[in-house]
C-alpha cells in the first residue's frame, strides 16, 4: 500500500515507517521537524517537510502524491505532564492539526486510517488490566485530545465511510539499532534513566512515592516500540476486512518506577542514583493495558516483551547515540 505517515521522523513513527518499508510498503513521511529529526526518516522513504497546521501544504501533498491508500497519524504533542502547562498546544493544536488532515484525507478519497492513541484515556479504570470497553476518563489536555480525534474518526467513518483503527499505546520504549528515542527536552522515563547511565545526568527524579501501588511508585505497561509498529502494520492490513476498531497495546504486565530503575541499573552496570520528588500532575497510579483483542483480531504476539530485553535495545541505541540523531546528522 501506499502510506502517508504524518510524523515520520519521529521516535514510533520513523520506526514503523522502516517496518513498513520492509513488509514492502511506499512510505510518505510528513513532518514538521518541529520534534522529529531528518536523520531518523528512512532514506527510501519520500520526505515533506510540512505543518499539519498548513492547510494548503496538505493539499499539495495530496495532489502531488495521489492515490495514498492509508494514514497512519502519529504528528501531535504527546506529553502527559506538558499538556497540564499548556492545554491549547493539546486541546487545539493537536485535534485541529487531526481535523485538518483528515479533511484533506476525505477530501481525496483516504479510505485507511491508523491513529496513535494512549492509554490517558484511562485516568480512572474499573478493571485492571485495561480493557477497550473500559470507560473514557481522559488524564489530561493530552489525553482529551485524543478522546476527541477518536471521535473525529467516528464521524469520517459515518459521513465518509473511512475505515480506522484507533491503537492506544501503553508507554513505548526500547530501540532498533538505527532509530532510537530522541526528544529534547528528554521527559520519559527509560532515556532519562540510561542518561544517568550515560553519565549526563547526576540522578533520576522519581514523581511521588505515594501512590497505591506495591512500591508507592507509578506502575506502567512498557511495550517495546517494535510491537508498536507490528501492531500498526497488522492493523492497516486488517482494516479492509474487520473495519474499524479501538485495540489497546501493552504488555499485560506492569513494573513500578522503582523497579524500572532496577532493571536499568542490572543492564548497565551503573548505580543510577535516584531521588523522590513530588507526583507529576496527570500521573495516574497503575496502567497496565489488556491486548486481548488485538492478539484475538489481529494475531499481534510481542517479539520483546521482557522489560530487561527492551532496556537492554535502548541501552544498545543510547551507547551508539549518546546524542541522538546529533551523532548521525
Ligand atoms: N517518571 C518519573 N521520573 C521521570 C520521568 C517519569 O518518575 O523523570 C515516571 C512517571 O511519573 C510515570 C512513569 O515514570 O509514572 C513513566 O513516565 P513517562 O514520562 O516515561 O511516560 P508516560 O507514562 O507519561 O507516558
Amino acid at each position: 500500500m501506499k502510506v502517508l505517515v504524518t510524523g515520520g521522523a519521529g521516535y514510533i513513527g520513523s520506526i514503523t515507517s522502516a517496518e513498513l518499508l520492509a513488509a514492502g510498503h511506499e512510505v510518505i513521511v510528513l513532518d514538521n521537524l518541529y520534534q522529529g529529526h531528518r536523520a531518523a526518516v528512512p532514506p527510501e522513504a519520500t520526505f515533506v517537510e510540512a505543518d499539519l497546521a498548513d492547510r494548503g501544504a496538505l493539499a499539495r501533498l495530496f495532489a502531488e502524491h495521489p492515490g495514498i491508500d492509508g494514514i497512519m497519524h502519529f504528528a501531535s504533542y504527546t506529553l502527559v505532564g506538558e499538556s497540564m502547562e499548556k492545554p491549547f498546544l493539546y486541546l487545539r493544536d493537536n485535534v485541529v492539526n487531526a481535523a485538518n488532515l483528515l479533511e484533506a484525507a476525505a477530501a481525496n478519497g483516504v479510505e485507511r486510517f491508523i491513529l496513535s492513541s494512549t492509554a490517558n484515556l484511562f485516568d480512572d479504570p474499573e478493571r485492571m488490566p485495561i480493557a477497550e470497553d473500559e470507560r473514557i476518563v481522559p488524564g489530561s489536555p493530552y489525553g482529551e485530545s485524543k478522546a476527541m480525534i477518536e471521535r473525529l474518526l467516528h464521524w469520517m467513518e459515518r459521513v465518509h465511510g473511512m475505515r480506522y483503527t484507533a491503537l492506544r499505546y501503553f508507554n513505548a520504549c526500547g530501540d532498533t539499532p538505527g532509530r532510537g528515542e530522541d526528544h529534547d527536552p528528554e521527559t520519559h522515563l527509560i532515556p532519562l534513566v540510561l542518561q544517568v547511565a550515560l553519565g549526563q545526568r547526576d540522578h533520576i527524579s522519581i514523581f511521588g512515592d505515594d501512590y497505591p501501588t506495591r512500591d508507592g511508585t507509578c506502575v506502567r505497561d512498557y511495550v517495546h516500540v517494535l510491537d508498536l509498529a507490528q501492531a500498526h502494520i497488522l492493523a492497516l492490513g486488517a482494516l479492509d476486512e474487520r473495519g474499524s476498531s479501538r485495540y489497546n497495546i501493552g504488555n499485560g504486565e506492569g513494573y513500578t518506577v522503582l523497579e524500572v530503575i532496577e532493571t536499568a541499573r542490572k543492564v548497565t552496570g551503573h548505580p543510577i542514583p535516584s531521588i523522590v520528588g513530588p507526583r507529576r500532575p496527570g500521573d495516574p497510579a497503575t496502567l497496565i493495558a489488556s491486548s486481548d483483542a488485538l492478539r484475538r483480531d489481529l494475531g499481534w504476539a510481542p517479539r520483546h516483551p521482557k522489560l530487561e530485553d527492551i532496556m537492554a535495545s535502548a541501552w544498545a541505541w543510547h551507547q551508539s547515540h549518546p546524542h541522538g540523531y546529533a551523532d548521525s546528522e
